[in-house]
């Protein structure tokens, strides 16, 4: 997902939130309507009076509206005037109400009673028996007569178990809260001992109203959605920077891997094109390198002390050599000096061929004295060991020897070497001359 795309996702996440937020409070409630149009089972208790007439008597026929009449100086202490409404599925089996949270009331009542009392009554196993009707929790409000005659909206968490119930079933205090998720019936009646006269009750609404999810479980909801996706969201993007994480490793080390190939691909042509193919000597760019490398280096530059001392070795009759063994002979012979003039050096000293059959030897530190003993012993390696040819050969080598002045530069002290190696060979060859100090 792109930052755009994850932008709007978001936006919208948080619209889809607020409105879930607040809509749920516009969400119509839950609502169980038992009276007028339910097929509720509807009851009245009633009994015969000593003239034969009834103690209670529905007055409609929908048996919404009853009437109970107490004759005047009827002593007796129990009058059955109660109204049912029966919601049970079987004797055990109720109606669940737990998920309700009002009873929406509309009960008209004429007569001379303060108080009508409304029960929910509630089967549980625990202390609920089907032998015995009365054994169902009792839940129970008393309402002011004062305040019927019009819908009441009453919270069902007014109800409370009657004390008449918890002490007659010994209910302790732990299980008296009033519980209504199974329930029974709801009865309408006085609770108390009935005034003398007529009572006439019409119930002309009984509805149950509820949320359809509790608010707090609602805000749950969305707080756990909100969790849930921040967590997949997080694992996503780790697995992503993980991949990602691996695939850039993997890049670096192949950068790596190309660079240190690079590298010794560079190496190996700098080295051979500092180094002669045929006698693994430097080559004329070699010494170059090497005489720049000087520069760096002060001592070699320093006035008090001589720099460097140069041989500028050259084969004698050089040509007569290829003329007659050939040029491949000819190459052997350039090796076979160049390991001569190699074996013979200091440590530290630089060789080099510098063209043809001519060689330059660098002796860092070396004055003349230094530097024309080792020519000589070089002279002599080279005219005392000769090359196996077809045949031994025994070749020698001129030799023109200067030393740096200060602040001389490489031309000119090679020069005056070079010109020296050429009295050399004036001189009869196989023989070391040293440099004029001026050129
Ligand atoms: P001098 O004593 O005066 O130095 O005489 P020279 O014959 O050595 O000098 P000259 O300059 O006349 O000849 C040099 C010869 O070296 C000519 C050339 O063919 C030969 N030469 C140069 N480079 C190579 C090489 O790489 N291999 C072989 N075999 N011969 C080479
Ligand atoms: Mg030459
Ligand atoms: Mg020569």
């Amino acid at each position: 997902m792109n930052d755009k795309n994850f932008n709007s996702v978001l936006l919208a996440s948080i619209l889809i939130t607020l409105i879930l937020v607040v809509g749920v409070h516009f969400v119509p409630d839950k609502r169980l309507l038992l009276l007028p149009d339910s097929s509720a089972r509807l009851y009245l208790l009633t009994k015969p009076l000593p003239d034969g007439s009834p103690s209670s008597e529905w007055t409609n026929n929908q048996h919404t509206a009853w009437k109970c009449t107490k004759p005047e100086n009827y002593n007796i202490d129990y009058f059955p005037c109660a109204f049912t409404i029966d919601m049970s599925k079987s004797a055990e089996i109720g109606m669940d109400l737990s998920s309700f949270n009002h009873i929406n009331l509309h009960l008209n009542y004429q007569g001379s009673s303060n108080k009508v009392r409304i029960a929910i009554r509630n089967f549980n196993s625990d202390y609920s028996k089907t032998s015995d009707s009365n054994s169902t929790k009792f839940n129970a409000i008393q309402i002011h007569a004062s305040e019927l005659n019009k819908e009441l909206h009453l919270s069902l968490s007014s109800f409370a178990a009657a004390d008449w119930w918890l002490t007659q079933y010994n209910i302790p205090l732990s299980r008296s809260a009033p519980e209504m998720n199974n329930a029974m019936v709801i009865t309408v009646d006085f609770g108390e001992p009935i005034q003398s006269g007529t009572h006439s009750f019409e119930l002309k609404k009984i509805e149950l109203q509820g949320e359809w999810i509790a608010v707090e479980y609602w805000y749950l909801g969305i707080l756990i959605l909100w969790l849930g996706s921040i967590f997949i969201f997080a694992i996503k993007r780790l697995l992503e920077l993980n991949e990602q994480t691996r695939h850039d490793t993997q890049v670096i080390n192949q950068l790596s891997n190309t660079n240190e190939q690079l590298q010794e691909e560079t190496n190996k042509f700098r080295r051979l094109s500092t180094v002669d193919p045929l006698t693994q000597l430097y080559n004329r760019f070699g010494i170059d390198q090497i005489i720049a490398s000087f520069s760096g280096n002060n001592h070699l530059h320093s006035p008090s002390t001589p720099n460097y001392s140069l041989l500028v070795i050259d084969i004698d009759h050089f040509k007569h050599v290829n003329d007659q063994y050939g040029h491949d002979s000819g190459d052997l012979v350039l090796q076979h000096i160049a390991k001569i003039i190699q074996s013979n050096l200091r440590a530290g000293d630089f060789v080099g061929r510098w063209g043809g059959e001519e060689f330059v030897v660098i002796m860092p530190g070396a004055n003349q004295k230094t530097a024309m003993a080792i020519a000589e012993i070089i002279r002599e390696a080279i005219f005392n060991t000769p090359c196996n040819l077809e045949k031994p050969l025994i070749v020698s080598a001129s030799f023109g020897v200067s030393e740096r002045h200060t602040d001389e530069d490489f031309a000119s002290c090679f020069k005056r070497a070079d010109n020296a190696l050429y009295k050399a060979k004036e001189q009869g060859r196989n023989c070391c001359i040293y440099a004029e100090e001026q050129l």
